[in-house]
Order: structure tokens, then sequence, then C-alpha cells
């Protein structure tokens, strides 16, 4: 299922008013997307527990009845969630960041003072490594690499990200996502 991700709540309540007439991503037709439920997961609380609720918005191309949309869907996503991660995307910041400054990436993720195992916060940092080169290649497109002296990658990668976005009006890597229209990791 492909992606749009939005800056804010009100950028996605906007695209939602407008669905009537807004082509299907997928087949072009206008006039056939509807609403169609939410994904639903967990997500952290302001007491430090985890809720169930709702993460994106599912739009429907119909072909019900009358309707000869595709029959496909599409989630609309805010740009502080991640898909397939519990952390919004301030705290996955303040995670990496905090990791890369202290070398230490348990006691970073332990700042985040979420219900998490220590495990999550390796397979998250696996996750970032992963998504490197896909990051540093969408980055480039933006700015050049900032010139510090580091021997780490993911030093260079985050230094990167921060030169990019240092002016917008979202956190680092929300701002990827909203600007790139894909996920950070
Ligand atoms: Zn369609």
């Amino acid at each position: 299922m492909c992606s749009q991700i939005y800056a804010s709540k009100t950028d996605v309540e906007a695209f939602l008013a407008k669905l009537k007439i807004t082509p299907c991503p997928h087949c072009k037709k206008t006039g056939f997307l509807i609403k169609h439920g939410s994904l639903i997961g967990f997500v952290p609380n302001n007491l430090g527990d985890t809720v169930r609720a709702a993460r994106a918005v599912r739009v429907f191309c119909s072909n019900r009845h009358l309707a000869i949309g595709c029959g496909r869907t599409f989630s609309i996503w805010t740009a502080d969630k991640i898909k397939h991660l519990f952390l919004c995307a301030d705290s996955l910041w303040q995670f990496l960041s905090n990791a890369v400054d202290s070398g230490n990436k348990i006691q970073a993720f332990r700042l985040l003072k979420c219900t998490l195992s220590d495990s999550t916060a390796y397979r998250i940092w696996q996750r970032f490594l992963g998504a490197q080169v896909a990051i540093r290649t969408a980055l480039n497109a933006l700015c050049e690499p900032p010139r510090i002296e580091s021997n780490s990658p993911a030093q260079l990668t985050l230094a990167h990200l921060a030169k990019a976005f240092h002016r917008h009006a979202l956190s680092p890597i929300a701002a990827f996502a909203a600007t790139f229209q894909t996920f950070f990791i």
C-alpha cells in the first residue's frame, strides 16, 4: 500500500476535505476516493504507557456499487509517525543523536523513558544503519554533506540531516519524511 506523508494533522484534514476532487494516486481517476478507516497501532501516551490509537488514515478508491475506481487503497500519514515503528519522529531523532554523541545506545534509549525493552534500541539502530545509504542519497539531492571530522558514518548521516533541515519547522526526521514522501527508516 502506498503512503502519502503530510507535515501536520491540519494538512491531513485539508487533504481529506478535498477527497472528492482529488485524483487517485493509482488509477488517476477523480471522484471515487473515500476515507476507509484508520491504521491502528500502539503509541506511547503522556504517562509512558502504551495505548492503541490511529496512526494513519486509509483511503479507498471505490469500485463498489456504481463507482468505477480501481479498488485500491493508500494511506495518509503525518510526518511525526513512522511506519512499523513505535517511536515518533522526534523521539527517534533524540535517540539517534544521543546515541551518536554518547556512543551508548542503551543509555540514549532509556533517556526517552518509553516502555520498550533495551533490545529494541539495537533493532532500531540496525534499521537506521540499513537505511543510511538511501538517506544519504536523498540528502545529497538537497545539499552537500557538512565538512566535519568523523570516522562514524552514522554521525555524518545525522549531521547531514541536521544541515539539510535546520531551517525547517519540523524536527529533522519528520522534515525528511514530509520532503521526500518516504519514511526515514
Ligand atoms: Zn484508483
